[in-house]
């Protein structure tokens, strides 16, 4: 039997941590996996595109397990009732191929990429960084505003979306969350007034455009940017003239992906960037001085997936049985036997092992 994650199995999971605590142990396990980048087997994400989203696959191994994701991004979903990003993905055993776990990974991508974010900011934004402007107030807001308050300790957001409801809405939950309740909570008006007075400006839109979201008037020296929302050929959230910038700095997660998908996708090839790995990995130091400008551009790459999908895979072993599986695979008695074991006649039961 494969172990199985479903929507109300990840509630159970992370409630039974806390979101934040959750965020932060797999902000390490995601920390963990960069510094030992080069035993993973990288490649670009493989991007179906249409006219209105995109339908990706996203696979890595390290040789000892493999994993991979299913993810959509459609802009325009929200408007018909959908949610803009959906995933799910499996986590299987190298030496058998066998799969181990199939999970939901929708909420895990939020999760994961709120845990990626934050731990890049540690590593680049400056010390003491305590506000932070939050521009795109959907489905990936409160995950990025809890990460942000565990990890580095922001403790007033300044929020703003082009949907009022948007930003009604990630007010309405961060203020029902009892671990942000020393969370100061500031609406703007725009993206320039949020962005005053911020340390660390995240953006988490979505609108399948080179959009324009933040120019370099709205930058501040020493800001850290973390550009979520961009991901994809064609769809980015920064003025190609912030990248420019005296002092900036831009790290990536992995360079062949993000020359196609990231903020990036608008420089030439020899536009310099630093890969995430060789920053936590104290490789690299980015903020050279306190002017500078770190941007992360993240696009989100399968290594996070993976550390995700281990991470859940051995919280179901703690939890010893307790949780949900699968016949996702035949378990037969004589393995060559699979016609007889499964459609053959006489029925599959006296010939398929029972387990579990
Ligand atoms: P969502 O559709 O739920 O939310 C996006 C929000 O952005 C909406 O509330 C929308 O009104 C707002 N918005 C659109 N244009 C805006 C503008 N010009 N100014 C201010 N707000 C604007 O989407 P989501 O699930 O929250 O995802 C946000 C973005 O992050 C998407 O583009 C998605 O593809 C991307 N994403 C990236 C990663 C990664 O690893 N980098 C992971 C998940 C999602």
């Amino acid at each position: 039997m494969v172990n199985f994650i479903g929507v109300s199995d990840i509630q159970r999971l992370v409630h039974r941590i806390g979101t934040g605590a959750f965020i932060e142990r797999l902000a390490r396990e995601i920390e963990h996996d960069y510094r030992r980048w080069r035993e993973f087997e990288k490649s670009a994400r493989l991007a179906s595109h249409s006219p209105v989203g995109v339908i990706e696959l996203m696979p890595t191994t390290d040789g000892r397990l493999y994993s991979f994701k299913y993810v959509n991004g459609h802009p325009k979903n929200t408007a018909e009732g959908l949610l803009t990003v959906t995933a799910f993905g499996v986590l299987a055993d190298v030496s058998t191929g066998y799969p181990l776990l199939l999970s939901e990974l929708t909420v895990t991508t939020a999760l994961r990429t709120a845990a990626t974010s934050a731990l890049a900011a540690q590593w680049l934004a400056r010390d003491g960084s305590r506000v932070m402007a939050l521009i795109g107030n959907g489905a990936q807001a409160e995950f990025q505003a809890i990460a942000f308050h565990r990890l580095l300790g922001i403790r007033e957001l300044r929020l703003f979306d082009v949907d009022p409801h948007a930003t009604a809405k990630l007010e309405r939950n961060l203020r029902a969350t009892p671990e942000l309740a020393d969370l100061k909570l500031t609406r703007t008006r725009s993206v320039a007034e949020a962005c005053k007075g911020a340390d660390i400006v995240t953006t988490a839109t979505a609108d399948k455009r080179n959009a324009v979201i933040l120019t370099p008037p709205m930058i501040a020296p020493g800001m850290h940017l973390n550009a979520v929302g961009g991901d994809c050929p064609g769809k980015t959230e920064l003025h190609a003239d912030v990248l420019r910038m005296p002092g900036a700095k831009v790290v990536v997660e992995y360079e062949p992906q993000s020359r196609i998908e990231g903020e990036i996708q608008q420089m030439p090839p020899e536009f310099a960037v630093t890969e995430l790995s060789d920053v936590v990995s104290g490789k690299a130091s980015v903020r050279a001085a306190p002017g500078d400008i770190t941007i992360f551009d993240s696009v989100g790459f399968a290594l996070e997936d993976y550390s995700a999908l281990r991470l859940l895979h051995t919280l179901l072993e703690e939890e010893r049985g307790a949780h949900r599986t699968i016949d996702l695979v035949p378990e037969l008695l004589d393995p060559k036997d699979l016609y007889g074991g499964t459609l053959g006649r006489g029925g599959a039961r006296g010939r398929m092992r029972l387990t579990g």
